[in-house]
């Protein structure tokens, strides 16, 4: 690399070092500098969450984090446009799909995050799943969690229209239960809880966004 008549890009004395993507001169005080600058460049990408339960902004972090890297998480309050418990995969996609391009208008971010629990109809049976969508401003991706069977009388309530957060929050005791554990939480002595099924709902949305995946979709 050619010195000649190139300056420190930090104090304007002659350069000897090209570092961190700039001509440098040696003084430590510049060399400092110039990281910081760089670290800065590399900020942190912000992911927004369509949603205020702490649940899921944790959930999302974790998951970005282990699929990605690090990332600055936040939570923005956005509307589903999906009734309050959706009912079947298509419902429960769209108010995932819905807050996460509702995140990522409301918010500077490099990703919009949606997470949604809805109550899926396999036979006699009605399973909780959480579905996940992560909108780039171009494309959505979707992940869907592990499911579980809703116990009955929770089911029904849902089903006449009420919000089986309510009702869970009743059979188990603890208040606010979706943003707690979740009825998952409750119903497996915390072996699985819900964190973890909005976890796994990212992690498996990310799958088209890794690098060595990228290809395949
Ligand atoms: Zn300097």
């Amino acid at each position: 690399m050619n010195f000649k008549n190139k300056k420190c890009e930090i104090c304007g004395k002659k350069a000897e070092i090209f570092l961190f993507g700039k001509f440098l001169c040696k003084n430590k005080k510049c060399i400092e500098e110039a990281k910081k600058l760089s670290m800065a460049r590399h900020k942190f990408r912000v992911v927004a969450v369509g949603s205020t339960n702490p649940v899921k902004i944790e959930a999302v972090k974790e998951g970005f984090e282990k699929v990605l890297g690090a990332v600055e998480v936040v939570g923005v309050d956005v509307i589903s446009g999906v009734s309050s418990h959706p009912i079947g995969l298509e419902e429960t996609y769209l108010g995932a799909l819905n807050r996460a391009k509702n995140a990522f208008e409301k918010v500077q971010c490099s990703y919009g995050v949606g997470i949604e629990a809805g109550l899926i109809k396999v036979g006699n049976h009605y399973i909780d799943v959480h579905v996940c969508v992560v909108f780039d401003g171009i494309r959505e991706s979707v992940g869907l969690s592990q499911g579980f069977e809703y116990p009955k009388i929770v089911a029904e309530k849902v089903l006449e229209g009420v919000e089986g957060g309510e009702v869970a929050e009743k059979i188990s005791g603890i208040k606010d239960i979706g943003k707690n554990v979740g009825l998952i939480g409750y119903l497996t002595d915390n072996n699985i809880t819900r964190k973890d099924l909005c976890r796994e709902s990212v992690i498996m949305a990310l799958i088209p966004r890794m690098v060595k995946n990228a290809h395949l979709y």
